[in-house]
Formats: structure tokens, sequence, C-alpha cells
């Protein structure tokens, strides 16, 4: 049985203390029986809203890692950097990293492997653009990425794993992918971790959808068999809209 996972992905929104009255809003409606809930705040945010979330079963996530420990690389943030802020979750390769700072599929398996070394759980993003769809190359081109991301990277590797299915079309556009389209998608991304790894692995991952989740389409989306959560960006703004989603997934 997957818990569903309820993702906010804030991208560059929100000051700190923004970002730590959120928090505030949502440990009053906590908790969330059946859900999981996670929010994903810049980096400057991470520490203050981790301590407004002790306590609670709400997790935190950051939105990008480097691959590397500690080092010479200017404006870049390590996994132990993320840990010590009390993050238990990262975003790896958003279509805005792979399509604005040039992110790479071998860039993203770096900072994959990163991750699950030091027991931050990604949520590997995956999705094809409105040109790829739109000619027939949808199951490739994810094929691709997954083949791309895990290249290298054994089970006895990764404790937990998400992924979210991400079509770039869709991701702040205010068109959502049909529920039907976004399940067919979902469970080839299943298949595909089964034939990679195990079936018994396959099935214990969640596989989100994201892209222009909003209160009025969660639920028909949450509800299909292969979308375990959602990675949601602009309606994860306002505690009202993040709140009625996750109120969708339970
Ligand atoms: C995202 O940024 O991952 C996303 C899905 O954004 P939105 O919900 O705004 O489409």
């Amino acid at each position: 049985m997957r818990v569903p996972l309820i993702a906010g992905n804030w991208k560059m929104n929100k000051t700190i203390s923004e970002a730590v009255a959120f928090a505030q809003e949502l440990k009053l409606l906590a908790p969330f029986p059946g859900v999981e809930v996670l929010i994903c705040p810049p980096y400057p945010a991470l520490a203050p809203v981790a301590e407004v979330l002790a306590g609670t079963e709400i997790a935190l996530g950051a939105q990008n890692v480097h691959w590397e420990d500690a080092g010479a690389f200017t404006g870049e943030v390590s996994p132990p950097m993320l840990k010590a802020a009390g993050c238990r979750y990262v975003i790896i390769g958003h279509s805005e990293r792979r399509q604005y700072f040039g992110e790479t599929d071998e860039i993203i398996q770096r900072k994959l492997k990163a991750a699950l070394r030091h027991d931050l759980i990604p949520i590997l993003c995956v999705g094809e653009s409105l040109e790829v769809r739109e000619r027939g190359g949808t199951f490739d081109l994810i094929a691709k990425q997954l083949e791309g991301a895990l290249s290298g990277i054994g089970e006895e590797e990764i404790k937990e794993l998400v992924i979210a299915y991400e079509p770039v079309w869709a991701i702040g556009t205010g068109r959502n992918a049909r529920p039907e389209d976004a399940q067919e998608v979902n469970c080839f991304i299943r298949d595909w971790l089964a034939r990679r790894y195990s079936p018994v692995k396959a099935g214990s991952w969640r596989i989100q959808y994201g892209g222009s989740v909003t209160p009025d389409n969660a639920a028909e989306l949450l509800a299909q068999p292969d979308i375990d959560g959602a990675l949601v960006g602009g309606a994860s703004l306002k505690v009202e809209s993040f709140a009625a989603i996750i109120r969708a997934a339970a």
C-alpha cells in the first residue's frame, strides 16, 4: 500500500518570514491521515522552516543539490548541508533545472547518487515537451531520462525513490494532463522500474504526477491507480489550495 506524497515545490518564491508563516499555518491543519505531506522551500528558508515543522509529520525537502559533499563550488549546496538543515527529500532533475540551467541526464545521475548516499529521498522528475508528445515520442523520452538518471545505480543503493512524472507542457501552464494520459505514463514508468529493479521495489516506490495540479483536478488525477501523489508548484504557494489538494489525496 503506497501512501500518497503531496509535495509543494515553491520554486524561487517566499522569503524566510513568508515561508515560516506558511509552515505555521499548515502545521495547524496537521496531522493529515493517509497522506505524506512535504514542502520544498528555497534554500535560505530550509532551516527556519525545519524548526517550525519539528515534531510534526510534515516533511521538508530541497529543490536541488550538488553531488559533492564540500569544496570549491561557488553557489552550490551539498547533501550533508541539506541533511543538517532538516531535509528528508530533494527534488532532482526538475524540468526548469534541465531547461534553464543545462542539467543533463549525467548531472542528474550524479545528484541522484549523491542524494542516495546521504540518505536523502530523491524525487526524480521526468517528462516530455509538447513537441515530443505531439510526435509520439513520450515513452522513448521517459525511458531515456530514467536510463540516464539511474544508470549505474543498483537496487541495493536505493532505500526509497520517488519519481515525478511532469510533462513540461503542463508545468505552470494551467493545462494539466488528462488523468488517463498521466496514468498511462506512470504505469509505463512503474513497468520500466519493475524490469530494471524488481516488481516488489517498483510496486513500493511512489510515482507522482506534476503539472498544473489544483484543488479542482487533484481528486481525479490522484484516483488513478499508478498516481501516488502530486508535485505541486503554483497551487502549493497558498495554504488553502495546498491543503485542499492534500485533502483530495486522503
Ligand atoms: C512544478 O513546478 O513541479 C509544477 C508542477 O508546477 P505547477 O504545479 O505550477 O504546474
